[in-house]
């Protein structure tokens, strides 16, 4: 009798309907049809290889042994396969401690530009909302402050946190106070990054800011044409404005990014802007969007679901990161949110909220188990991501900013793919091949 055993670096994932192939050292991905799902998954339950195989399925299996991905035994496949059904949890005395990475910072609630969807999150969703200056509460009071701005800071550096982002509303409105974060945060490992329009300071003042230190600016654009802009922020002029301060912050050798806020009304103009960013500045910009409750009713799609990028599947650079994915969600992992209205999240694109560093002051608020347990909300406990064979794959956070969203149209705004599809190659349609993620079935060789 013979067994097929997956090589201990390749896993089958399954989905509801669908299986893939995850070939962790090689960095591939393959998409399985259902023949090769089903004799997969009949070797991987302990099932020998029957003796009256089809030709097919012993020349597939073959081909896999040959290509290391799998390889004949005389004896039943061990139980090895259980990491990615079953991860374990390390706790009490062997837990580790919190691995923070970056403390994003709301610093005022103030902005002078009108953009319609900005600070009205009972009606609006967000996606990448992180990388913009958007307000949960336009009408919100004064930001919360520190008594000992500088004292919070180094406590905030003591926590091992590599990056403070300082967000708004609009920081430049909060010049004095950002000017002593500037200071107190030089004194520290910290990397400052201001995300920011750039209106309201002039660019020498910018440049002043960060000159000589650990610092990066990320500037929110709203278009690439006059037009496109004031749809979007309400006011004219600020595009030239905004074109001026980064070509002054590229001659004074400022590190910075573009992150393009994208409406309804705008989304439709993401490649104009992505080509005039990068025959402008050679830099690629980021981008993120903001829609109603309502829009997503009504049918829209986040623009990452055009035919040019359609759904981000992610290779992993390395085993450990493969790994890291399985029992972290690497978007959220070591990040932390302190609102304008003190109040602590994991992020800008989840409104749960973990503790009040207005009221508890830094470290007790961190001292609740909320933020660690949403570190590792991953794929897997999301609908219907859980049922997605491409969960350990799929890089997208819109699952989780749109997940409690209760419209039945919610699904469709984020992802084409929909892995209770039980029609026969779903999974297949949705990805053109690429190096990393390629089809593979039955009746071809691995
Ligand atoms: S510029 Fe930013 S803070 Fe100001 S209204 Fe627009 S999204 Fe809101
Ligand atoms: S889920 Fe990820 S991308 Fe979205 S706002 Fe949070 S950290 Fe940013
Ligand atoms: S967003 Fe789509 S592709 Fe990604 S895990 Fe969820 S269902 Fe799968």
């Amino acid at each position: 009798m013979r067994y097929f055993e997956l090589a201990t670096d390749c896993f089958l994932v399954e989905g509801q309907n669908e299986a893939a192939l995850y070939d962790v050292h090689g960095g591939r991905l393959f998409l399985l049809d259902r023949s090769a799902h089903e004799l997969l998954r009949s070797c991987a339950d302990g099932a020998p290889v029957p003796d009256n195989s089809s030709e097919d399925a012993v020349a597939f299996l073959d081909a896999l042994q040959a290509a290391g991905l799998g390889f004949f035994d005389d004896a039943a496949a061990g139980s090895d396969k259980l990491l990615l059904h079953q991860p374990i949890e390390w706790k009490g005395m062997c837990m580790t401690p919190p691995d923070f990475k970056s403390v994003d910072w709301q610093i005022t609630n103030a902005c002078d530009l009108d953009c319609r969807l900005c600070g009205d999150d009972d009606k609006t969703l967000s996606w990448q909302s992180c990388q913009t200056c958007l307000r949960r509460d336009a009408g919100g009071a004064e930001a919360w402050m520190p008594e000992d701005l500088e004292a919070f800071i180094a406590d905030i550096a003591n926590l091992g946190v590599g990056t403070l982002h300082i967000r708004g509303g609009e920081p430049l409105l909060a010049w004095q106070r950002l000017e002593r974060i500037a200071q107190a945060a030089a004194e520290t490992p910290l990397t400052l990054v201001v995300t920011t329009t750039g209106m309201g300071r002039p660019a020498n003042d910018l440049i002043a800011l960060g000159k000589g230190r650990r610092f990066g600016l990320n500037i929110v654009m709203f278009g690439h044409d006059d037009e496109t802009s004031e749809t979007a922020c309400g006011r004219s002029g600020v595009l030239a404005a905004q074109v001026a301060l980064i070509d002054a912050l590229v001659e004074a050798q400022i590190a910075f990014s573009i992150t393009f806020l994208l409406t309804p009304l705008t989304q439709g103009r993401r490649n104009a802007m992505q080509e005039f960013a990068q025959r402008r500045w050679r830099t690629r910009p980021a981008f993120s969007e903001v829609c109603t409750r309502e829009d997503v009713k009504n049918g829209f799609r986040l623009s990452h679901l055009d035919e040019r990028e359609r759904k981000p599947l992610a290779p992993w650079e390395s085993p450990e990161m493969f790994f890291f994915r399985v029992r972290n969600n690497t978007c959220t992992s070591g990040l932390l949110e302190i609102g304008a209205d003190g109040l602590l999240r994991t992020c800008s694109g989840l409104p749960k909220v973990h503790g009040d560093v207005g009221r508890q002051g830094l470290v007790a608020a961190l001292s609740g188990t909320g933020l660690y347990e949403s570190w590792k909300r991953g794929k897997s406990d999301v609908e219907p991501c859980r049922r997605c064979a491409l969960r350990y794959a799929c890089s997208d956070c819109s699952s989780f900013e749109f997940a409690d969203q209760p419209d039945a149209n919610a699904k469709s705004a984020y992802c084409g793919y929909d892995p209770c599809d039980d029609t026969e190659s779903a999974i297949e349609r949705e990805w053109t091949p690429t190096s990393f993620v390629r089809p593979l079935r039955l009746r071809e060789r691995a």
